[in-house]
């Protein structure tokens, strides 16, 4: 009976040695002389072979015994799922089949109150997180709980997966949460300190990067936790300085992503990297300033004057913004097809920050022709035919005009021109511009 029992011990030891090695045909071979081992647990956390080969990325061993029916949402002792484990260790391929296999993602282990979607966030794995998240979005828990209400599920000490991602400095977890409606001013019961938003997080890990995020998502810095400390305190406190001097309240506000606006959430993959592109090196020239320690005192929200572009431009002539005269025209406004680049596009719709507790928002016009902007989409590039053809449509003839008195001129007058405001730009840049544009400035008197 004792040698039995050590050899069923020995075979259980082989069956999951080989689960953690992906050694499939000792799996096989030992599961062919006794099936019932499959049921079995590791001794202390009571982890099944699925947990094993979810946890270490063994796709094919997971496969196998998904084929031969082990429940996708077995737990272990900390009631983990498989699906747990495999998204703490990054294991995406796991991830996706478990899920394929009908896995619940809106399970709650035992020792923190988590799901898979906190795991994903505090390890830092972004493509877990991004096929949990869409997962959510198709399968019943959307219609059941509410896709957001998933998305910002706090775990035991209230801290939700855009908490547990700040606290651990992982901004590409951050940047997915807030795109997916993380709510960015939800604050903890008592993970971290009592009252934590996620950016008294960030500050407390000195995330440079999940501050950036967090601010350009429309995080409050004024905001308070239950000790009555604001996240520029906490990163004073920790010695983040480069953190605490972004997050100090008399810092300049960064451009804040208008994710209210329904043209803004509803815009389609490219044209929205291309704006977040531009609003990130935006706010990264503020930084700049704010970093050395001068004084911020732009007269333009973009902040972008000290870069001169010219390459950038000087590849399709044509295409050059008509506000900006620095950058290329990759955005296009809907119904009128007004076209801009994406800076200047950003500097309309950001120019108020967005209010989190009222639901009103202003929506910005298209500054050539004042009407409402419906949707933005991506300039398309123009052949050579369709550019001689379009002289009557929008602005092709005083670019052209434009850019053939620059390059007959030499730039020096320009790079002046881009010492100066964007917004003073914008109204040099065109007499077509409404002039009740209320910030356009003064115009500036150029005449060359
Ligand atoms: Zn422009
Ligand atoms: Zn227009």
């Amino acid at each position: 009976m004792g040698q039995g029992l050590s050899c069923r011990t020995s075979e259980k030891k082989e069956l999951f040695s080989a689960v953690q090695l992906g050694d499939l045909e000792t799996v096989e071979e030992v599961l062919k002389r006794d099936s019932s081992l499959i049921h079995h647990t590791t001794v202390y956390d009571r982890s099944s072979a699925l947990h094993v080969a979810a946890a270490s990325g063994q796709i094919e061993v997971l496969s196998l015994l998904l084929d031969r029916s082990v429940t996708p949402d077995i737990l272990n002792r900390h009631k983990q799922t498989p699906l747990m484990l495999a998204a703490m260790h990054g294991k995406i391929s796991c991830v996706t089949k478990l899920i394929e296999a009908g896995a619940n993602i809106l399970m709650f282990d035992s020792r923190n109150g988590r799901t898979c979607l906190h795991y994903a966030a505090y390890y830092g794995h972004s493509d877990c997180l991004q096929v949990i998240l869409s997962a959510a979005r198709a399968s019943p828990v959307a219609a059941s709980w509410g896709y957001s209400r998933f998305v910002n599920t706090r775990d035991g000490k209230g801290a939700t997966a855009l908490h547990l991602a700040a606290r651990q400095g992982c901004s590409e977890c951050v940047h997915v949460l807030l795109d997916n409606g993380a709510i960015v001013y939800a604050s903890t019961d008592r993970y971290g300190y009592p009252g934590s938003t996620p950016l008294h997080l960030a500050a407390r890990s000195g995330s440079l990067d999940c501050i950036r995020e967090l601010l350009a998502w429309g995080a409050e810095r004024l905001q308070i936790d239950a000790a009555g400390r604001i996240p520029y305190t906490v990163a004073l406190r920790r010695h983040h300085r480069a953190c605490a001097a972004l997050l100090n309240p008399s810092a300049a506000e960064p451009l804040v992503w208008p994710s209210p606006l329904k043209f803004i959430t509803e815009l389609n993959h490219e044209a929205k990297a291309l704006l977040e592109r531009a609003l990130m090196e935006a706010n990264r020239e503020r930084e700049k300033a704010i970093l050395r320690g001068t004084v911020y005192t732009s007269t333009s929200p973009l902040g972008s004057e000290s870069r001169i572009e010219d390459n950038a431009s000087e590849a399709s002539e044509t295409d050059l913004c008509c506000i900006c005269f620095d950058q290329e025209c990759t955005i296009e406004v809907q119904e009128c097809g007004h076209r801009m680049c994406a800076q200047c596009t950003l500097a309309l719709c950001c120019h108020n920050k967005p209010n989190p507790t009222t639901s009103c928002h202003s929506i910005p016009v298209c500054p050539f022709c004042r009407s409402n902007i419906v949707r933005l989409v991506v300039a398309k590039v123009k052949t050579e035919n369709e550019k001689d053809s379009d002289h009557d449509v929008n602005f092709t003839k005083p670019q052209k005009s434009w850019r053939s008195r620059k390059s007959s001129e030499g730039s020096s007058s320009f790079r002046g021109l881009s010492g100066l405001g964007s917004f003073r730009r914008m109204s040099r840049g065109s007499g077509r511009i409404a002039a009740e544009n209320e910030w356009v400035d003064k115009p500036l008197n150029l005449d060359i």
